[in-house]
């Protein structure tokens, strides 16, 4: 009883930060997409058959809360046994070398997504898929509450690999943060349903990274484009859809569109 009267504060404070802060960043990401700008980015759209009704969304806010109550209850948990002394985590910068403290965020990013991967393949196994991980998928047709909407034990899969790396390899508190607002945002992007990259983007250095395409095709097509943050994992095993470049351009080329003088065209 006593261990979880401790963790309450961190609970409660961590369920309002995510309601406000989360909840607000990924309700006017819909609302401005999906919503006001909704004919002007027509094009824009990954999928061009819009499927998201009023069921999708409730049951994903549904499963949001979940998600969010879940989270913040692990996190609460990775903070208790810090302050036990459990886990290398620390926030003065003087105890390692910049270069470590700082360094230390791509090493995160690295392992995050290494682990995202192999677990989203585990997950994916015929014998295990409709258990957790189909609740992600009753979403064909992403939209950014979609970023949130995974099965309570999908939401600690994901992040568990924090726990064991903690205990051996020294983690700067603030880059462990930035990872988790980078991979939040990350999230939402894989999730909003729209491209926003340029056309240019998979020619260029960036093209490691995962656009919004990539992910859309794995909620579209199901097996293959595995990664979230990364290429690297899919390019190495050839996971990757093969046309998912052909189908990057295809989505750049309607963009140059004009939705406006098309209605006009047609009319
Ligand atoms: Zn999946
Ligand atoms: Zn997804």
């Amino acid at each position: 009883m006593d261990v979880i009267k401790q963790m309450l504060p961190t609970i409660s404070q961590g369920l309002i930060s995510g309601i406000f802060v989360n909840g607000t960043i990924i309700t006017l990401v819909y609302f401005i997409v999906w919503k006001k700008y909704k004919t002007r980015l027509r094009n824009w759209r990954i999928q061009l058959k819009e499927r998201v009704d009023n069921e999708q969304i409730k049951r994903e806010l549904k499963n949001s809360a979940f998600t969010l109550f879940v989270s913040v209850c692990f996190s609460s948990v990775v903070f208790y046994l810090n302050s036990l002394g459990y886990t290398k985590i620390y926030t003065n910068i003087d105890e390692h070398s910049r270069f470590f403290a700082f360094g230390g965020f791509f090493v995160i990013m690295l392992v995050d997504d290494t682990w995202f991967y192999w677990m989203h393949r585990l997950l994916h196994h015929p014998k295990l898929f409709r258990f957790i991980h189909f609740e992600h998928h009753k979403s064909i047709d992403v939209n950014p509450f979609t970023s949130m909407s995974f099965h309570v034990l999908e939401t600690v899969l994901l992040t568990f690999w924090i726990l064991p790396f903690s205990f051996v390899f020294p983690l700067y508190a603030p880059s462990l943060i930035f990872v988790q607002i980078w991979g939040f945002l990350d999230n939402l992007k894989a999730h909003v349903g729209y491209e926003f990259y340029p056309s240019w983007w998979n020619k260029s250095v960036f093209r490691f990274f995962t656009t919004s395409t990539h992910h859309n095709m794995h909620h579209s097509k199901f097996n293959g484009n595995y990664g979230v943050h990364f290429r690297i994992w899919d390019k190495l095993l050839g996971t990757e859809f093969k046309d998912y470049e052909t189908e990057y351009d295809k989505i750049q080329l309607r963009k140059k569109l004009n939705p406006q003088l098309e209605e006009i065209t047609n009319q």
